[in-house]
């Protein structure tokens, strides 16, 4: 059975070596007689999965002290609610930068709780480029700063994050995080659903400062959708996405294993390098954003016309290469590369793309 080069935004590839070590361990988890999916979360073996996997994230990351660390379930989509639910209150009000459909989402959720004055927006450019942090509106009385760090969608990227001075910057990390390293004190709280670049669908990794979690204490909210009260538990005041947790932390295992975060960013400029060089130098395929946007997990560009993507994806097939079709909501075409993606994947994409292109320019 061969595997192929999956370039889909998410659920995403991920490193064959976890999958394979995943796979072994799938009956029998080290001697215990059943799979990882089986064991009770309040076992000690599953204690010391989990335990694991949050000090390898915290050795990975350089998590200080002062930040906590949580698995939950909800997807990304749930953070669009629970935090302005838990932190928009203090003035009751926050700022957010507009950078596409994820911050429209959490806007959308943060006005029931509380006023959402839009700071910054590059909405008036389709969201081709991340807002300007410099000339961003803030209000220093705002309970905190919200922004999506890499736009899966559109495929931007901040290149740095707004001063915010007090008021804790909360970001939306889940299609960039663990792609480079991350200085976690610029920020109250970071989060990211895993199915992109860290694991499977299921589990949100949350990093959430001390005196944020503070915030959620008293307030009259259902459990699950209060910080303190999975933070008090370790992320076990309801059975966590156990499976999930287990595949992170392999794969935090792996990317320890291999160099690192620093290493990690060096990977992915040299495969995201090898598209956009190439990007800029054809005449045929266009880039979708501009350039001191770019991302380096997702890849944006269009063929000529819309009937040339389609051809395009069409062709793909006959490679095997998925998921090369941009979001419903922009068009175009998406190549996702995030850690897991090795660079010969990136390389035969290319190699097909000139082949695309001297075939029909
Ligand atoms: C995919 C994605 C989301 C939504 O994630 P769900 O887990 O489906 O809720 C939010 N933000 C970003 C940046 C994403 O890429």
């Amino acid at each position: 059975m061969a595997r192929i080069y999956n370039f889909s935004a998410g659920p995403a590839m991920l490193p064959e070596e976890v999958l394979k070590e995943a796979a072994e361990e799938m009956l029998d988890y080290r001697g215990c007689g059943m799979s990882v999916m089986e064991m009770s979360h309040r076992s000690k073996v599953y204690q010391q999965i989990i335990d694991e996997a949050e000090a390898d994230l915290r050795k990975l990351v350089g998590i200080p002290d002062n930040y906590r660390v949580l698995f939950l379930q909800g997807g990304a989509t749930l953070q669009f609610g629970m935090i302005p639910m838990n932190l928009m209150t203090v003035n009751k009000k926050a700022d957010y930068i507009h950078s596409g459909v994820w911050t429209k989402k959490a806007m959308q959720d943060a006005k029931f709780f509380g006023q959402v004055n839009v700071a910054g927006s590059s909405e008036d450019v389709q969201f081709r480029r991340v807002p300007d942090v410099k000339s961003l509106k803030l209000d220093p009385e705002a309970d905190y700063v919200y922004m999506c760090d890499n736009n899966t969608i559109y495929g931007t990227k901040f290149k740095e994050y707004p001063d915010t001075g007090k008021v804790p910057l909360i970001c939306d990390m889940s299609s960039c995080f663990l792609s480079e390293p991350i200085d976690v004190k610029k920020f109250g709280m970071i989060y990211a659903g895993a199915q992109k670049n860290v694991g499977p669908a299921g589990v949100t990794i949350i990093i959430i400062r001390d005196d944020l979690v503070e915030r959620s204490k008293e307030l009259p909210l259902p459990v699950y959708l209060r910080y303190a009260p999975h933070v008090e538990n370790g992320s076990m005041y309801n059975t966590p996405p156990t499976y999930g947790i287990y595949i992170c932390g392999k794969v935090f295992k792996w990317l320890l294993a291999t160099g690192g975060l620093e290493k990690r960013k060096e990977l992915n400029e040299a495969k995201a390098k090898i598209l956009y060089d190439y990007l800029d130098s054809s005449s045929f395929y266009r880039p979708s954003v501009e350039k001191d946007s770019r991302s380096l997990m997702n890849v944006t560009f269009r063929t000529p016309s819309d009937e040339l993507d389609a051809a395009f994806l069409e062709g793909a097939k006959k490679y095997k290469f998925t998921n090369l079709k941009g979001h419903r909501s922009t068009g175009g075409l998406r190549a996702s590369i995030y850690n897991a993606m090795p660079i010969e994947g990136v390389k035969a994409l290319v190699k097909y793309m000139k082949e695309f292109e001297d075939e029909h320019k």
